[in-house]
């Protein structure tokens, strides 16, 4: 176990469409799976509670027959990176703030985009907290495996959250400003775990943190994530309500 309680902050993010432009999963299952218009559906129903967000995924990923490995190399084709993210994530670095990866999707392909996107030096400083993948070797056929089953979103990501808090040893009296990146419904509980939510503009997560009145700040790319959390850093978290936006 290791404790510091000098760290100004941590910040947990997630992946699909927050650090990278595309959702990696939306744009296996519309261009090699049933489609974007079936995947619409299935996403209203888990946006009108009538399907879980754990078997909706499971749906969508089914729909994908293409093996995994052209899947990544599909993926690493056409998936772009937040323009801001590099930056954000070495003045992090500058400042021993830990930038922690919290993840619906799955571990090969995550690490795969970040090694290709931001370098081997991101892979080794970024923990990546995820769901992960099993492939029959003779049939090729793969099959996300959920990080926590029993969970409706498959990833709890609010318990990976706690769990990260209390095995690097923090509790009420020692842990920084904490904060979320997100853009999905499946950020919702990790948002309630921290300080301050940056919820991407005109994104699902917006709409839920109106709904479920969690305070948010909207964010377009991760150059406006950093000032933010810079002006926030330097005044140790005191001006922190002026920047949520529902109020
Ligand atoms: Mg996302």
């Amino acid at each position: 176990m290791t404790t510091s309680t000098t760290l100004p902050a941590i910040v947990f993010t997630d992946w699909d469409g927050t650090v990278t432009l595309q959702d990696s999963n939306d744009y296996l299952t519309d261009n090699l799976g049933f489609g974007k218009e079936k995947r619409a559906e299935i996403n209203q129903h888990i946006l009108d509670g009538k399907q879980s967000f754990r078997d909706g995924f499971i749906d969508m990923l089914n729909s994908i027959t293409t093996p995994f490995p052209e899947c990544i190399d599909f993926l690493l084709k056409n998936v772009q990176l937040d323009p801001g993210f590099k930056d954000f994530y070495h003045w992090c670095e500058s400042q021993g703030i830990p930038v922690i990866v919290v993840s619906s999707g799955m571990r090969p392909i995550i690490y795969s985009l970040l090694k290709r996107l931001v370098g081997q030096e991101a892979i080794d400083n970024i923990d990546i907290i995820s769901n992960d993948v099993a492939i029959n070797d003779e049939t090729q056929e793969w099959n996300i495996v959920y990080k926590d089953p029993q969970s409706s979103f498959g990833h709890d990501k609010s318990n990976s959250i706690k769990e990260y808090l209390s095995t690097h040893g923090y509790d009420a009296s020692n842990t920084p400003l904490l904060f979320y990146c997100g853009d999905g419904v499946s950020d919702i509980s990790a948002a309630k775990e921290t300080n301050l939510l940056f919820a991407k503009h005109g994104k699902d997560l917006i709409k839920y943190s109106i709904r479920e009145g969690i305070p948010y700040t909207e964010f377009n790319s991760f150059a406006e994530i950093l000032s933010k959390v810079q002006s926030i850093v330097a005044a140790k978290g005191a001006n922190i309500d002026q920047f949520i936006e529902n109020k």
